[in-house]
């Protein structure tokens, strides 16, 4: 059994407002990123990690978290690109074959060995797994003038978070399908792409997670369970005062 886990800091963070891009921001005294890291590092199901970060950013990555932290499981740094989906692309090259991959935001600190139990243990019998809860608010549709056009039935309605799990050969076979020979020139490989998932299912949305991809391009179901209301992904300034909150139960 070889599994890895992909984590993606690839994102530039613009909505955080900072200087520093959000999953290098400091969180109690580490980096956001250094938690998931951690995470993975330190449980016995995890074999390699597979850390995607801004170009450019790959020596100052190896020399912070390889060196500095010593998170020797991270076997490969590599660049993403525009879009969330291009990163994970990259992180599945670099990954290479292997038996299970779990795609995680580094913008979310806080996962636990519990989770992950949680996701191997449905790996197991299903090949695409994505952690999620159920929502807590009522989710209206809204339409162009600002109208409630719908409300959803929230019994069934569930946020989904990452890892977002997944044998390797199922999902590198979706993002295959979705991306490879697509042009180069991001925006119109941004429109082949929205193209590419029409054509599987009519008015599809853009892309936003793994899992749409696997439904979508490989129509296999993708099962839901139980990730933690603590799984935030830390986006804006407001997110950042949570974590500071939610932190003591994260570390030593
Ligand atoms: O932008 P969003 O908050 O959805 O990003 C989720 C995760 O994906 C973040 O950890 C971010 O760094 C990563 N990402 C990436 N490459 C992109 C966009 C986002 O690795 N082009």
């Amino acid at each position: 059994m070889r599994n890895v886990a992909i984590v993606l800091a690839g994102g530039s963070g613009s909505r955080m407002k900072s200087k520093v891009k959000k999953q290098y921001i400091m969180l109690g005294n580490r980096p956001i990123l250094w938690y998931s890291l951690r995470v993975f590092q330190e449980d016995p199901s995890i074999d390699e990690i597979v850390l995607v970060c801004g170009a450019g950013e790959e020596e100052q990555c190896r020399r912070e978290f390889v060196e500095k932290y010593g998170f020797s499981k991270i076997r490969g740094i590599t660049a993403g690109g525009k879009e969330r989906y291009n990163s994970v692309y990259e992180g599945l090259k670099k990954a290479g074959a292997c038996d299970y991959v779990l795609i995680h935001d580094g913008a979310r600190p806080f996962i636990d060995h519990a989770m992950l139990e949680r996701v191997f243990a449905c790996l197991a019998v299903c090949p695409a797994c994505v952690v999620g809860m159920p929502v807590k608010e009522t989710i209206k549709v809204r339409n162009a003038e600002g109208f409630v056009e719908q409300t959803l039935p929230r019994e069934r309605l569930w946020a989904v978070q990452t890892p977002q799990s997944f044998s390797y050969s199922l999902i590198r076979q979706a993002y295959d399908e979705l991306l490879s020979s697509c042009r180069t020139d991001a925006e119109l490989r941004q429109e082949e792409c929205h193209q590419r998932m029409e054509i599987k299912k009519p008015e599809t949305q853009p892309i936003t997670d793994d899992a749409m991809v696997v439904e979508t391009m490989m129509d296999i179901p993708v099962k839901l369970i139980e990730g933690s209301y603590d799984n935030i992904k830390i986006t804006t300034p407001e997110d950042l005062a949570v974590a500071e909150t939610l932190l003591v139960h994260y570390i030593d």
